[in-house]
């Protein structure tokens, strides 16, 4: 029987890979969001534009059974739009009423599967202080302190997706997604993240160039390709494990590593210059330990694969005329 399945968010950088991904798996697929993709056409069988904090706009999308639903809607950007402070109460209020309206609607139509994207941004801020030493353990959310209002919310819909687990036998599935990157990602306008911002800097660059770098450029993180992270969100939501996962790569980077293997890429001699911007917690990586025990996935290919791929595609996206 054909898998019916409905991706919120479809629209977005993941969202619009997910979608493409299921379909071309055989999935009737469903998709939703308030705006199309930007950067190609969605592949989704049925595609409605619905803004997920009108309650009404979300419950008509529920019109139908789903086996599964992935729910990736969210305000949401790089460090340069959620560690400044400026959009705090948007991206919470926003974020919060989109999360509220999915499970009123999952309460009432019970899908076989819900998988909620949650974020590496729940962690406390405590455990990232030492750059060579980040501790990002499932368990070692609580007791909370994350970094911004963007990783509060995000933990408190952790909350509130497990309480409708608890409560109302709802299948809910929650994975934390450390840094996601590749092809079709913001890459310029304020909502990139760190691996877009430098290939385009790079890419804009000329051999022997200065380009800037936000901080020191000795925090550290580590980045998951778009591809990898929908292989283990597909292989969490169809799991048995119920608790929140890291779904991440645990090959840490400093930013100014990651600066080098682009401009290694990129075959340009660069030099960085250190500037003032907001660079979130000191160090970040994945804890991959849970995640292989129980699902037997870790991410299949080393960073630099995925960033050859995705400065190509920023590349090209340069020599585009501007729309
Ligand atoms: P994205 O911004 O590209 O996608 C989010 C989508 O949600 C956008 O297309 C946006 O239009 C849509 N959206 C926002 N408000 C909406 C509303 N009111 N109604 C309907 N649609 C709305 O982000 P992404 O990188 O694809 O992230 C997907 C999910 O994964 C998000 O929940 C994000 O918080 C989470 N996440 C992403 C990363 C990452 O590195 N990309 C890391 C941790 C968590």
């Amino acid at each position: 029987m054909t898998r019916r399945v409905l991706v919120l968010g479809a629209g977005g950088f993941i969202g619009s890979q997910l979608v493409r991904r299921l379909v071309s798996e055989g999935s009737e697929v469903h998709g939703a969001d308030l705006r199309q993709p930007e950067f190609s056409s969605s592949t989704a069988h049925r595609f409605v534009i619905a803004d997920l904090r009108d309650p009404s706009a979300s419950a008509e999308l529920f019109d139908r059974g789903y086996d599964e639903v992935y729910q990736l809607a969210a305000d949401m950007g790089g460090a340069g739009y959620i560690f400044t402070g400026e959009h705090d109460a948007q991206i919470m209020r926003n974020s919060a009423a989109i999360n509220l309206n999915v499970l009123a609607n999952c309460e009432r139509t019970r899908p076989g599967r819900l998988f909620y994207s949650s974020s590496a941004c729940i962690y406390p801020a405590r455990n990232q202080l030492d750059p060579a030493h980040p501790d990002c353990n499932e368990e070692s959310a609580y007791p909370a302190a994350p970094d911004s209002e963007y990783g509060w919310e995000k933990l408190f819909a952790e909350r509130l997706y497990l309480a409708h687990a608890r409560n109302h036998g709802i299948a809910v599935r929650i994975a934390r997604f450390h840094n996601v990157f590749g092809p079709e990602g913001a890459w310029r306008g304020g909502r990139e993240k760190a691996p877009a911002a430098i290939c385009r800097k790079v890419a804009e660059a000329r051999d022997g160039d200065e380009i800037e770098v936000w901080g020191d450029g000795e925090q550290t993180r580590s980045f998951l390709y778009v591809d990898e992270c929908l292989e283990g969100a597909i292989r969490l939501a169809r799991s048995a494990v119920a608790s929140p996962v890291n779904v991440g790569s645990d090959e840490m980077v400093s930013i100014n590593q990651l600066v080098d293997m682009v401009a290694a890429i990129a075959g340009k001699q660069l030099r960085k210059r250190h500037v003032a911007g907001p660079t979130g917690v000191r160090g970040r990586t994945s804890d991959n330990r849970f995640i292989t025990q129980s699902l037997g996935w870790r991410p299949s290919q080393p960073l630099r694969a995925g960033l050859e791929k995705t400065y190509g595609w920023i590349e090209s996206q340069l020599s585009q005329p501007a729309a």
